[in-house]
């Protein structure tokens, strides 16, 4: 053996047993963030003509960068949406990544995206879609919103010559996530936002068509329902929202990016009925279906319409003559051509573990959520501001305002206890400061929450 491959050996080595020490860890150090000037003078420089060596990197990662972050699958970070990814999906990304697999073509990827396709065949299932629906694995549910709202928007031109050149419009409500907006902006479209945070109805849908000008409704391109609000937890009515929407003939989204698990929990699997009419669905298996990051995924009823609005045309794309190079190329559905088969490692941890062991631990988050409920009605110095919705649980703590609520998280995390961030909720015509939890992890347990509640005496 050449020396070069004794040291490969021996970092492999060192990098599997850090992996397997992570993965295992379930209670690892709640770090915290340092300023870019704290973190260069403890690293030095890091990037020379010479390289530093593996083993001076890697020691420098393990002892000061990664100290920096925060892991967000600590049982007691309930901040956010938490993540709480599988060590056999975690395993199975170490194993997608030594694999080299280019993802954006069957031609080159076809093993590795045909095992992505098993588990989109599953998601796809979830949602109760009609035949010939189908999705493929985004970097998250800002991509896959917007590879939707591309899919959305290139169909309503499709439809009348009128729409080109016009500025399309879209409505959701402000319970809709951060990146919707965003997305919108990418597209040059207006976002006509309903001024509800509670569940959006059918009823208060139309009355917004129905008060839109003539230019505006010229211009509504889509709706987007949430299947599941990041602050809040809460599903909007998608029945009546698919209705309004077909008697609308406008595009209709479900973002079900945090609570798209939920689709495959018994116990609430009703709250989503109206999802299977949807033209397109969002759902991220890096929130709630326990995939390392990066992991999203677009769902549409009608695959085609994506792929004509998606597809890339390239002369160097079309020479590949033999039978086992055609297939479904997940390049032409969404927004990215080179990509990581990110869907292999929740296939290995699906096919591995079975479904109704990922039924079981998105139950787990909604159970905690309940409990957290019932802990609070039985306190004193806190209330709930509203039931808990899927896994999301708002209150407050009796007197406290904002500042209250910042010292205490940062007293939390600072001391290494938790991760627990307030957020706003509407209240009335104004925004009200209340703790929030996030549940995702099967192993937080009602310990953790009680020791969280015990902190804000
Ligand atoms: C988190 C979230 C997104 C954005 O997803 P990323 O994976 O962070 O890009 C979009 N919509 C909803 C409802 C979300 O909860």
């Amino acid at each position: 053996m050449h020396n070069v491959d004794i040291e490969l050996v021996e970092m492999t080595l060192d990098v599997m047993k850090y992996a397997i020490n992570r993965i295992t860890n379930k209670s690892p150090e709640l770090g915290r963030p340092k300023t870019a000037e704290e973190l260069k003078l403890s690293v030095g420089d890091t990037i020379t003509e010479n390289g530093i060596g593996g083993e001076k990197a890697f020691n420098l990662f393990k002892d000061v960068l990664m100290k920096a972050t925060v892991p967000i699958d600590h049982p007691r970070h309930l901040a956010f949406v938490p993540a709480s990814p599988t060590r056999s999906a975690i395993m199975f990304d170490l194993v997608t990544s030594a694999s080299s697999i280019h993802g954006a073509y069957w031609m080159e990827g076809a093993g590795g995206i045909f095992a992505e396709n098993e588990a989109m065949e599953w998601l796809v299932s979830l949602t109760g879609l009609p035949k010939g629906a189908f999705g493929v694995f985004t970097s998250g549910g800002t991509a896959a919103n917007l590879s939707a709202m591309v899919t959305a928007r290139e169909f309503w031109r499709s439809k009348d010559e009128r729409h080109i050149g016009k500025k399309a419009l879209m409505i959701t409500s402000i319970g809709a996530h951060s990146s919707l907006k965003a997305m919108a902006r990418v597209i040059d479209a207006d976002v006509l936002l309903i001024p509800s945070e509670e569940e959006l109805t059918g009823q208060q849908l139309q009355k917004t068509i129905d008060n839109l000008t003539t230019n505006q409704r010229e211009r509504l391109f889509a709706v987007v329902a949430t299947g599941g609000t990041t602050n809040a937890g809460i599903i909007d009515d998608l029945s009546g929202i698919a209705e309004v929407c077909k008697k609308e003939n406008v595009w209709f989204h479900v973002d079900a990016a945090y609570g798209g698990g939920a689709l495959a929990a018994p116990s609430v699997r009703h709250l989503f009925n109206g999802i299977e009419q949807a033209d397109s669905i969002t759902i991220d298996p890096h929130k709630w279906l326990f995939s390392p990051y990066d992991c999203g995924a677009i769902i549409y009823k009608n695959p085609d319409l994506a792929k004509k609005a998606h597809k890339q045309e390239g002369s160097y794309l079309e020479i590949f003559k033999d039978e086992g190079a055609r297939g479904f190329n997940p390049a032409d559905y969404q927004i990215q051509l080179t990509r990581r088969v990110r869907g292999l490692p929740l296939w290995f941890s699906l096919a591995m573990h079975g479904t109704d062991k990922y039924s079981w631990a998105v139950e787990c988050g909604i159970k905690l959520a309940k409990q957290a409920g019932e802990m609070i009605d039985t306190k004193d110095h806190v209330e709930l501001v509203r039931q808990p919705s899927l896994s999301c649980v708002l209150f407050r703590r009796k007197g406290w305002g904002p500042d209250d609520y910042r010292n205490w998280t940062y007293k939390n995390h600072k001391e290494g206890l938790a991760l627990v961030t307030p957020t706003k909720f509407k209240k009335g015509n104004d925004f009200e400061t209340v703790a929030r939890f996030c549940f995702i992890n099967p192993d937080t347990t009602k310990d953790d929450i009680q020791l969280i509640l015990d902190t804000m005496k």
